[in-house]
């Protein structure tokens, strides 16, 4: 086995070999989830196909597509699972909840293959992530219910990583112990936990740098494709991060390589992935640069299969070869669609104005938010509120509003109205959400 890959065959397979493999486990799935559940056989009829008609993925078309308020909805109404449940209780042996459309938390079951299968792709993705049996990892995620805890840990023992159950809190006792293991070691969190970790090692006269971290792998929020987000982790900790994807539903999957990138798709003959245009819901093919939104179809899924469930997220598409050799496609998050807003008929997401606020640092720090005061269209320059670095004076503040301003309208092409203010003035809670809608 080579030490590139932790699955060779699938990673390096060829679109042909990719297309016999999806096509024959998706007709299994598809027999499957007749067979186990009501919601989808409703489904098949009204589409009026039957499963055994699935011989390509282009036959998916032929179905409706699968929205997550469904599930929601029929576990408001007290399903332990919901509508898409196609195992039996006896045979799922594990629940954690993700991010509903509800404000609740939507439940997610597992069976044991589910769980292996699982951890396969993960272990995909934290190879590519440069993640090796002799890391000695420090997991950083919510144990509490969420995925990111007991399910992606279970990655990291599947691909053989010591790996250390921290939890999130108690930043300061994981410092103490980090600091005093005298030998490289990696983390697995959120990038925004990193910063907070460096900023907490120095606020109690530790040096971030002299912590030992040396590998960081992160997940759970956009921003490691800006440059300057990367960087400011990069130097504050004095470690080499790399960027990992998957959501609740469906695991981590899908990772960087040594060569970063973007992020190598791992789901590969467990998940098939369909690119579609948001607005008009038609497919759009894999091709270099191409935008849309993913679409989710179960391969080998027994608990909850998805059947072209919309995840709502806007991905860019590489498919020109990358040199670690890996076949299937790359991509990048743009952001979640619905945090997409246009302004006099150009597209703006939060991501591309974090881009270009943290190129302005030292002066600003790349935190901000983006506040639109009225509903669409957005004829009016929408306000951007960003923190300055500390050591700005206050007389130095309108000539670098102008700046930020010309250089949002230079990047993104639309004009924005922007207030800065003192660093730490937007609370920590606040800054994963960087578009509000206050209307
Ligand atoms: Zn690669």
């Amino acid at each position: 086995m080579s030490d590139s890959y932790w699955n060779e065959e699938i990673e390096t397979m060829s679109a042909k070999a990719v297309e016999r493999l999806e096509s024959e486990r998706l007709q299994t799935q598809m027999e499957y989830v007749y067979a186990k559940s009501a919601y989808f056989r409703a489904q098949f009829d009204k589409a009026n196909v039957k499963p055994e008609s699935f011989k390509h993925r282009n036959d998916l078309e032929e179905l409706p597509f699968m929205e997550k308020y469904e599930i929601a909805n029929s576990q408001l109404e007290g399903h332990l699972l919901g509508i898409n449940q196609c195992a039996s209780q006896e045979d799922i042996i594990r629940i954690h909840a993700t991010g509903g459309t509800t404000g609740r938390p939507m439940r997610v079951g597992w069976t044991r293959r589910d769980i292996a299968d699982y951890c396969e792709v993960g272990s995909r993705a934290l190879w590519a992530n440069g993640c090796r049996p002799t890391d000695v990892v420090f997991e950083c995620m919510n144990y509490n219910l969420y995925a990111g805890g007991v399910s992606d840990h279970l990655c990291f023992e599947t691909l053989g990583a010591t790996t250390i159950p921290f939890g999130v809190g108690n930043s300061l006792r994981l410092l103490e112990m980090m600091n005093e293991i005298q030998q490289d070691i990696s983390i697995w969190a959120t990038p925004s936990y990193a910063i907070r970790l460096a900023t907490l090692a120095r606020e109690n006269g530790i040096e971030p740098q002299n912590i030992g971290v040396r590998k960081g792998f992160f997940s759970g929020e956009p921003g490691m494709q800006v440059p300057g987000y990367r960087e400011k982790i990069e130097d504050s900790l004095g470690l080499v991060s790399f960027d990992m994807y998957g959501t609740g539903e469906l695991g981590m999957h899908s990772g960087e390589c040594a060569h970063r990138n973007n992020l190598h798709y791992g789901g590969t003959g467990v998940v098939l992935t369909e690119l579609i245009d948001p607005e008009t819901t038609k497919p759009i093919p894999f091709e270099e640069g191409v935008i849309g939104e993913f679409v989710y179809t179960s391969l080998r899924r027994e608990a909850c299969p998805h059947l072209r469930m919309r995840s709502r997220d806007l991905m860019q598409v590489f498919v020109e070869p990358c040199p670690c050799g890996r076949t299937d496609f790359r991509f990048k998050t743009l952001g979640r669609s619905d945090d997409m807003f246009i302004v006099k008929g150009v597209n703006v997401f939060p991501l591309g104005v974090q881009a270009t606020l943290s190129s302005m640092r030292p002066k600003l720090n790349g935190e901000f938010q983006i506040i639109l005061d009225r509903p669409p269209p957005i004829d009016y320059a929408p306000r951007i509120i960003a923190e300055v670095a500390r050591d700005v004076p206050k007389e130095q503040y309108d000539v670098l509003i102008s700046e930020t301003m010309a250089a949002i309208a230079n990047d993104l092409n639309f004009s924005t109205a922007v207030e800065l203010v003192e660093e730490g003035s937007i609370s920590t809670e606040k800054k994963s959400q960087r578009l509000i809608r206050d209307y």
